[in-house]
């Protein structure tokens, strides 16, 4: 492994980094609520996505005739990193920048590029990933939502459920099934639905959080240009894979953990408890110590991936096993910091008393949702155990 960053990757970070200075507002800066619960913040949070793009930091691995800057892993990560660490805000548009544009690139149709690429990038268009259905989640070949298809339009019927972003997107990339003859991974296409078609109702689902930031969604004969088909006829489980794949690395990104932990470690010298500071308690600075550790190993694997991807290795189960390790230890460094604050941990982000900006019980209450999202832990371990370490499939294919 070998990551000492050449004269151009350093340039790219001091740019960066001098741009960050010029552009990122103080008001804006480790502002972790969750945005998209917030519907007054939409229009900040486009902006803030457009000005980004602009300056060229968005979608960087893109290929340039995509609009993105034909960047390497690296350059990538060194962007990420310090985007993380400048305390940017997220991107709005992230499920179509790190989800269905590189699904497009890899499996679209020319005329597709050219259409829902560049508003993807200045986030005019946002999208949302209409996969799950009330009974299909972890199991997700199994998906009922029909098309059928009517002249040069396909019509939709059926639900989705947990649709994060439905309720201010503009569009959906969605699972149906085309086939209900074939074995049910065959029968199955991807297709590109305009959340303003008329049979569409969105209803949204409120969290533990308090936020309404997913949704029920549901199509009644929904009419789909036939031209919005991605990938083929039923052949919507290989796209809808490589789809996941992106999503599993977006989910298992490992710089804003290592911020978190370092921001457990604020707060555990900073907050008393008993007379001293909390790291003083041995039990604390046994769970510091057990966190610390995963923390570091959770990192050298990402080095690890970097190199393999570098040297144009496959990936394997990587994207499976940063989605467990990352999505998991970001539930237990909430956990803990909420254990330090003992009964300040529950305290409103409007209460003089709170701590860190109340972002520790959003954060525990959050970080659950994300061991679910994308698929579960449990399914992410059965891929582990089945594609990586070759033990037996189990009967029932997961997602
Ligand atoms: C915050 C959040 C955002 C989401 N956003 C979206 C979105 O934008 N779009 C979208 O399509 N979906 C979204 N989802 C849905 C998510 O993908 C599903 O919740 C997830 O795949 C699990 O499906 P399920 O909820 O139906 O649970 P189930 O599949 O019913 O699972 C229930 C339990 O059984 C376990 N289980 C199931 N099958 C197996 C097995 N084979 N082996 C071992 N254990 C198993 C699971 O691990 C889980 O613990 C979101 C979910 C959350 C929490």
């Amino acid at each position: 492994m070998d990551l000492s960053l050449t004269p151009a990757h350093e340039a790219l970070r001091r740019r960066l980094r001098t741009w960050l200075a010029a552009n990122l507002p103080r008001s804006r800066r480790d502002d972790r609520s969750v945005e998209y619960g917030e519907p007054e913040r939409i229009p900040a949070a486009k902006a803030w996505q457009r000005k980004l793009y602009e300056a060229g930091f968005v979608a960087m691995r893109w290929p340039r005739e995509y609009g993105g800057q034909g960047a390497d892993v690296l350059e990538q990560t060194i962007v990420d990193d310090e985007l993380v660490r400048a305390g940017a805000p997220g991107l709005i548009g992230l499920l179509g920048v790190e989800m269905l544009g590189p699904t497009l690139i890899e499996w679209g149709t020319p005329e597709q590029k050219r259409r829902f690429l560049p508003p993807v990038l200045t986030a005019d268009e946002i999208w949302c990933q209409g996969y799950s259905e009330p009974d299909s989640g972890s199991d997700l070949a199994s998906l009922r939502t029909r098309a059928e298809l009517d002249g040069d339009h396909f019509v939709v019927n059926g639900q989705k459920v947990w649709t994060s972003y439905a309720h201010l997107a503009d569009w959906m990339f969605c699972l149906v099934r085309t086939d209900p003859e074939a074995p049910k991974h065959a029968g199955i296409s991807y297709l590109l639905i305009d959340m303003r078609s008329a049979g569409i109702t969105v209803r949204p689902l409120v969290q533990m959080t308090g936020d309404a930031g997913f949704n029920e969604v549901f199509f009644e004969d929904v009419r789909v240009p036939q031209a919005n088909l991605v990938g083929g006829l039923n052949n919507g489980w290989q796209v809808a894979n490589a789809t996941l794949a992106h999503e599993r690395n977006m989910l298992g990104a490992t710089t804003r953990t290592q911020q978190t932990f370092q921001s457990l470690l604020r707060l555990a010298r900073t907050h008393g408890r008993g007379g001293r500071s909390a790291s003083a308690d041995p039990v604390v600075r046994q769970h510091l110590a057990d966190l610390a550790i995963r923390v570091e190993t959770m990192k050298l694997e990402a080095y690890r991936q970097l190199t393999d991807s570098l040297r144009g290795r496959p990936s394997g189960i990587a994207a499976s096993i940063n989605k467990l390790v990352t999505t998991e230890l970001n539930h237990d460094l909430a956990r803990t910091a909420l254990d330090i604050l003992g009964s300040y941990g529950p305290l409103g982000r409007r209460d003089a008393r709170v701590r860190d900006r109340g972002v520790w019980p959003l954060d525990y209450m959050f970080s659950l949702g994300l061991i679910i999202g994308g698929g579960t832990s449990q399914i992410q371990k059965n891929i582990i155990a089945e594609r990586g370490l070759g033990l037996p499939r189990e009967a029932r294919p997961g997602r």
